[in-house]
This record gives C-alpha cells, sequence and structure tokens, in this order.
C-alpha cells in the first residue's frame, strides 16, 4: 500500500511537468523590415503559443522561436509562402529535455552514493540551497550567506557574501538565474563560486580582488521561476507573481527595473514572456536587489549572467544613446572576450544591449550603470542557438571554465581603475 502510495505521488508530480513532444525551435533570418514586421506579428497570435527564444530586433539578427507541434507545419508554411528564410534548430523539444533528465537522475544517483557534489550537473533549487551551507562551511570564513530577502512564493533568497574583512569595501555584484530557464547561468555560479575559494591564496588575481574588495554572487535570482522549471514547465522565464487584474502569472524581472519603465522592449501585456509588470520593482525577487545594492551604496561593478546567444553587453538597452564611458567599456569587453574565447575558442560578440542583440526598457544592467555603478555588464553565456536553453549538462564545466576568464578580465580591471 505505501508502495502504491509513493509510486502514485510519484506519477502526480511527473505528469504535472509540461512535455513538449514534437515541439521546434525554429532559427528565422528576415532580410528586411516587412519580414521582421511579419514575424513578430506571430507574437500577438496568442492561440499560436509561439515562445520567443530570441526576440526580433533588426533585419538579419536571429530570431529563435519555439512552435508547438500542432502549428509547426503552418508556421513553417506561413514563412515559406512570405520567402522568410529559416532552420530547424530543434527537430523534437521533449527528446532534449528527456536526455537532459536522464542525466541528472544519473548524477543525482552518484551524488548520493559518493557523498559529493557533482558541478557537471544540472540541480535543483533545494540541492543548491544545501550546497550553499556546507559550501560556506567549508570556506574557512571567506563566504558567508545573506538573506536579502524573500519570494512571491515566499522562498528565501539569497547571496553569498565573499569578503576578507575591511568595512563597507567597494564591492562587486553579480547576479545568476534572473530567468528561470537559463539554468547553464546559475550552474556556471557555483563553479565559479567554488573557483574563487580554491585560488584565494593561489592565485594573485583573486587573492588581489578578495584582499581589496568585496564580492556578492546571487546563486539564484529568481527562485520560484528556477523551482517551477524543475516541477512545471521548463520553459518557464519570469517570476511567479500573481498581479490584481491579470490573467497570467510572472513578471520578466530583467524588464522590471527603473531603467525607462514600460518602454520599447518590454510588454504590457501580462501573458507575455516580456511582461514588464504592473509597476517598477513590483517584483520583490527585483525590489531585494534594489535595496540591497542602494543601501550598500559602494558597488563598482554590477553583473547580470543570461543564457543564450554568446554576447558580452553593456548600457544602453532602453535607448541608442551612448553611456559616457563607452570607450572604456567596449575596450574593457573586446579584453574580456578574447582573453574568453582563449579557454575554448568560444566566440562572443559585444557591444551595448540594444545594438547588440535588441531594445529593451527596465533592464538591471541599464538601472545599476544609472545608480552611477560604471562596470555594468550582461553576460550571455553558451550556446549560440544549437541547444539554445536546453544546454547539455557535459557543456556546464567548460562554460564555467571560460566564463571565469572573461569575467575575471573584467574583475581586474575593476579593481585597477578605482573610482
Ligand atoms: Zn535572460
Amino acid at each position: 500500500m505505501r508502495v502504491l502510495l509513493l509510486l502514485s505521488a510519484f506519477l502526480v508530480a511527473v505528469n504535472s511537468q509540461k512535455t513538449f513532444i514534437g515541439d521546434q525551435v525554429l532559427r528565422i533570418t528576415v532580410n528586411n523590415e516587412e519580414q521582421l514586421a511579419l514575424v513578430s506579428s506571430l507574437q500577438e497570435q496568442e492561440h499560436l503559443n509561439i515562445d520567443f527564444w530570441l526576440e526580433p530586433s533588426k533585419p538579419l539578427l536571429p530570431i529563435d522561436i519555439q512552435v508547438p507541434r500542432e502549428h509547426v507545419q503552418s508556421v513553417k508554411a506561413l514563412l515559406e509562402f512570405n520567402g522568410v528564410s529559416y532552420s530547424t534548430l530543434i527537430e523534437d523539444l521533449q527528446a532534449l529535455m528527456d536526455e537532459e533528465e536522464k542525466e541528472m537522475v544519473l548524477s543525482h544517483h552518484k551524488e548520493r552514493n559518493s557523498q559529493t557534489f557533482n558541478y557537471a550537473s544540472y540541480h535543483t533549487l533545494d540541492e543548491i540551497y544545501t550546497w550553499m551551507d556546507s559550501f560556506v562551511a567549508s570556506s574557512s570564513g571567506l563566504v558567508s550567506k545573506l538573506q536579502i530577502g524573500t519570494t512571491f512564493e515566499n522562498r528565501p533568497i539569497y547571496v553569498l557574501r565573499f569578503s576578507t574583512g575591511g568595512v563597507n569595501r567597494p564591492a562587486i555584484w553579480i547576479n545568476f538565474g534572473i530567468h528561470a530557464r537559463e539554468w547553464i547561468s546559475p550552474a556556471t555560479s557555483l563553479w565559479f563560486a567554488n573557483k574563487l575559494v580554491s585560488e584565494y591564496g593561489k592565485d594573485s588575481s583573486v587573492s588581489s580582488l578578495l584582499n581589496t574588495m568585496d564580492l556578492y554572487l546571487e546563486i539564484v535570482t529568481n527562485p520560484d521561476g528556477y523551482s517551477f522549471t524543475h516541477t512545471n514547465n521548463r520553459m518557464w522565464r519570469k517570476t511567479r507573481s500573481n498581479h490584481a487584474g491579470t490573467s497570467c502569472k510572472g513578471v520578466d524581472p530583467n524588464r522590471n527595473f527603473d531603467a525607462n519603465f514600460g518602454g520599447p522592449g518590454a510588454s504590457g501585456n501580462a501573458c507575455s514572456s516580456t511582461y514588464y509588470g504592473p509597476y517598477v520593482n513590483s517584483e520583490k525577487e527585483v525590489k531585494a536587489i534594489v535595496d540591497f545594492v542602494t543601501n550598500h551604496g559602494n558597488f563598482k561593478s554590477f553583473i547580470d549572467v543570461h543564457s543564450y546567444s554568446q554576447l558580452l553587453m553593456f548600457p544602453y538597452g532602453y535607448t541608442s544613446t551612448k553611456p559616457k564611458d563607452y570607450n572604456e567599456l567596449m575596450e574593457l569587453s573586446k579584453k574580456s572576450i578574447t582573453a574568453l574565447a582563449s579557454v575554448h575558442g568560444t566566440k562572443y560578440r559585444y557591444g551595448p544591449i540594444l545594438t547588440t542583440i535588441y531594445q529593451s526598457s527596465g533592464s538591471s544592467i541599464d538601472w545599476a550603470y544609472d545608480q552611477g555603478i560604471k562596470y555594468a555588464f550582461c553576460f550571455e553565456l553558451r550556446d549560440t542557438g544549437r541547444y539554445g536553453f536546453i544546454l547539455p549538462a557535459n557543456q556546464i564545466i567548460a562554460t564555467a571554465e571560460e566564463t571565469y576568464v572573461g569575467l575575471m578580465e573584467i574583475l581586474d580591471h575593476v579593481r585597477l581603475n578605482p573610482y
């Protein structure tokens, strides 16, 4: 009886996970404004349930869309009829997710047997929170855990503080996983955190950095959303909040900051994946960052880590006006991606958000920059679309290794150029 009950509980848990059998991801390249308008108009056709993995921005920049199985043929026919070129990036999304799930189950089994944490695997929120405590305990006092808020669903929001002492030292902020489905971002942060502890006292850059500055890592910036991607919908991007008068849940936290809030490149439709929310900082996850960074008052760098596309970007996303530090940020970006590429040959593009990816209002780094935090950057990690958000776990370590080198190039520069 007990076995049966357990079994049925397991089945219920499995059944609540949305499946994507036969869903395809298409890479669209539009050649002119007319084709761009046509593809953009698919966003308004809600019955098609198309999920934009890469939003339309301008001709020649790729647009990736996830199309439900039942609409694949008609969407392809529409594109062909209008002479819009596309290729199929992912033939069956569910097949990739099944691979991912299989890998996690296998890895968890190994972790349980060996009592070690496998940085080369993806983990659930509970597993990451458990890891945090043992990581902090084994860091010889270098790392502490702070709670900076609670989520809409009442989960604690944590940051890891790396500090060797001093009072209100200049500091660096890096947050990961603000978009729930971008699993490679938190996975990279775990490896990065561990790398910093193991290199402190050995590597001169890490040692100098932590001897003069404090570093704050927000490992899972959107805990409700992240948890939801493991239990209900792997493709969830937003928070899980409910706001009065809206029929859909969740706000895009990276459109909810006070940086031309509600402007172009964000949606007022609560059902859109880029919904900016009912008001500035309406999301508790966003408010927690804003309050913490503002109250601290001595942040010199603010970095927000996403996936995918292999980009390193800086302000602005909401305006084509160049930031006053444009030349320095351009040069530093180039240095960072060159160093990053030297590790595994991974090529990044770089530049201001608006010209590099698309216009976006209400983003975290635009807000940070407008607060006077000069070194504001946003990474889009691997890949360029072969797997998109479902990056196989066997790429976690390589991604983390190269990102570490790219990040250290920036952090070195921040340390050596006080302002
Ligand atoms: Zn993102």
